[in-house]
């Protein structure tokens, strides 16, 4: 079941959300425990590969170029620098990484042919691999899930209702578009929201109904706290309770019995003991790593102190859906033999030039 039709209206999410807190979670964890192993989390990570200067305005969040914050701005990372982040955080447990990077859309050019290679590396090396690069067209879906992509992340984060509070540079209709691109690819979505942007909880609710008026729910449904971070317009916000993080796992889980509810920014804000709270209620995967994106996060080795702890399990990659085989890509083929004829050429061009230099000079002997 990947909807609960129980609560296909904003009415009974929000009856389920405002349920005594204990009854609500002890729901969640009865159906976690029909359609997942409780015992399994998965240990994700979140890699900015291309840092600040965005033209967006999302309210929330500090690498929009408008805002003054102290996001330290980079350009997209190498290739090179990208595989070597994901074998560390590999080698710390992590079997998902996502790469972030601050673009409005993709757009058709050499830094999206580096993604796309970063995307068979990344493959290549036994990690599920998602991509967060803002809207894309049909077309460059279906070239990341050639290169390999396992997942998209494109996240509505809040209502219909709520939404032009926090963005005015694209419509939610534009959202909605790129995850069905997404879609239509054979991409797994991973789509979710941010909570404690000052929308009402009946906007919280309208972002579960959303998901749930889609043909295909996403698979993936991450729910992050705000973290206010000073220049942004929401830099006053107030930092939610623990509890309605709780909540919002819960409902999210019993709402969406087989997707992956992951439990993401705002993890420093909570105490072990709720986020096991958040673990029991159906959240199955975290994000480990010093940064998320370019947000504080719980370090990788003090997660792996929880997880001993709680007696929770590192989840395998590919545990809920096969691993693409990531095919060569033909513009980047068509390039590399077009930089390489140009090569050859040049290299040419200089051994004549060389022999002509030194061709030797007639000599007339005068008799
Ligand atoms: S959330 Fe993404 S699209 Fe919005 S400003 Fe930040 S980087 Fe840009």
């Amino acid at each position: 079941m990947k909807v609960n039709p129980q609560y296909s209206t904003k009415e009974a999410l929000l009856e389920l959300y405002n349920k005594p807190l204990l009854e609500l979670v002890f729901e969640a964890a009865t159906v976690h425990r029909k359609y997942h192993n409780p015992r399994e989390v998965q240990m994700s990570s979140l890699l900015s590969i291309k840092t600040g200067g965005c033209p967006e305005d999302c309210g929330y969040c500090p690498q929009a170029a408008r805002y003054h914050t102290d996001v330290d701005t980079h350009k997209l990372m190498t290739v090179e620098t990208v595989v070597e982040q994901a074998k560390n955080a590999k080698a710390n447990g992590a079997s998902r990484l996502c790469m972030g990077a601050a673009w409005r859309e993709v757009r058709d050019n050499r830094d999206f042919d580096n993604v796309i290679e970063m995307v068979q590396s990344v493959n290549d090396l036994g990690m599920e691999v998602c991509c967060t690069l803002g809207m894309m067209n049909e077309d460059q879906a279906l070239r990341l899930k050639k290169a390999g992509l396992f997942a998209y992340n494109h996240n509505l984060d809040t209502s219909p209702d709520y939404y032009d509070d926090v963005i005015s540079t694209r419509e939610y209709e534009d959202r909605l578009n790129t995850i069905d691109n997404a879609r239509k690819a054979g991409i797994s979505v991973c789509s979710g929201g941010i909570i404690g942007m000052g929308e009402a909880v009946e906007d919280r609710m309208g972002l579960l109904l959303s998901y749930m008026q889609m043909e295909n729910p996403p698979e993936s449904i991450p729910i992050n706290a705000l973290v206010a971070v000073e220049g942004t317009p929401m830099a006053e916000q107030k930092p939610i309770e623990q509890w309605e993080m709780i909540r919002m796992v819960a409902t999210t889980r019993i709402a969406f019995p087989q997707s992956i509810v992951r439990l993401s920014a705002g993890r420093t804000k909570m105490s072990m003991e709720a986020q096991a709270l958040c673990f029991m209620a159906g959240a199955g995967s975290v994000f480990a790593g010093d940064k998320l994106l370019t947000t504080p996060n719980p370090e990788f080795n003090e997660d792996v102190e929880m997880f001993k702890i709680l007696g929770l399990e590192m989840k395998a990659p590919f545990a809920d859906g096969e691993q693409p085989i990531s095919e060569s890509d033909p513009i980047i083929e068509a390039r590399k033999a077009k930089e390489a004829a140009r090569a050859k050429e040049l290299a040419e061009a200089r051994e004549k030039a060389k022999d002509e230099n030194f061709a030797p000079r007639k000599v007339t002997v005068e008799g």
